[in-house]
């Protein structure tokens, strides 16, 4: 079995928004070491939001904004890497360019041959392109990988008709295809990653990150939170 997990970059930073929470890192860690122990191939991709987002840069151009994005990707992946190091995993992190030593070229080849070593894999940088995301970032990678499915660690427990902050009534899905998160516009993944999610059949499955545990249950099936399906 080899899943992709995706966190965003505010989870990172628990309640403080910005920067690290090394608490709530740790609490990912130790779940992601249960499952590698059990022999599941784990892939990691972070968002960068807790340092920066491209698009709400209103300054300056919007490649290089989108370029900073990705860096604070790389900076994520290379802190939760060393926790997860420091919990006994063995890590190694894959970027769409070069970083010099601090990461290694992406390549299918590459992932495959850590992933055979039961080491983790993040993959840091996104796509490597602006104008994209991580979430996009996520689907590309798990496709290029053949993950079987993707792990969305999130805020809210799953997906909604409607924003459940907003709406108290608001109905959670147990399971919704990604044919109607897409003609219902509903907040899973953005609709670029959406679109490559349907067209490349990548299966999701959407959770509270901070719920005890959400990881581990959610890649065994059982879980609180949504699965998006794809063509049965
Ligand atoms: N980013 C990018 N290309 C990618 C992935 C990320 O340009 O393939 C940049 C973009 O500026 C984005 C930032 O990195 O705002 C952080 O990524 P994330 O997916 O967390 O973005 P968010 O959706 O939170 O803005």
């Amino acid at each position: 079995m080899r899943i992709l997990l995706k966190l965003s970059g505010e989870a990172l930073a628990g309640d403080k928004k910005t920067g690290f929470d090394e608490e709530t890192v740790r609490k990912v860690a130790l779940q992601v070491k249960q499952l590698v122990d059990k022999g599941t191939q784990v892939g990691i991709v972070i968002g960068g939001g807790n340092f920066w987002r491209g698009r709400t840069s209103e300054n300056i151009d919007r490649v290089k904004a989108d370029q900073i994005g990705m860096l604070a990707t790389i900076m994520n992946c290379i802190y939760v890497s060393e926790i997860f190091r420091s919990e006994g995993m063995m890590t190694n992190i894959l970027t769409p360019f070069e970083c010099g030593s601090f990461t290694k070229l992406f390549s299918k080849d590459r992932a495959n041959k850590y992933f055979a070593r039961n080491m983790v894999v993040f993959f840091a940088g996104g796509t490597g392109h602006p104008y994209f995301s991580t979430d996009t970032g996520v689907v590309l990678r798990a496709i290029e990988v053949e993950a079987d499915y993707i792990l969305l660690a999130k805020a809210v427990d799953g997906v909604y008709d409607s924003d459940p902050a907003k709406n108290p009534d608001a109905k959670r899905y147990d399971t919704v295809s990604i044919d109607e998160v897409i003609a219902e516009n509903l907040q899973v993944v953005d609709m670029t990653a959406s679109i490559l999610a349907r067209d490349n059949n990548v299966p999701m499955r959407v959770f509270a990150l901070q719920e005890e545990n959400s990881i581990v249950n959610a890649a065994s099936g059982k879980f609180n939170g949504t699965t998006v399906t794809t063509r049965v």
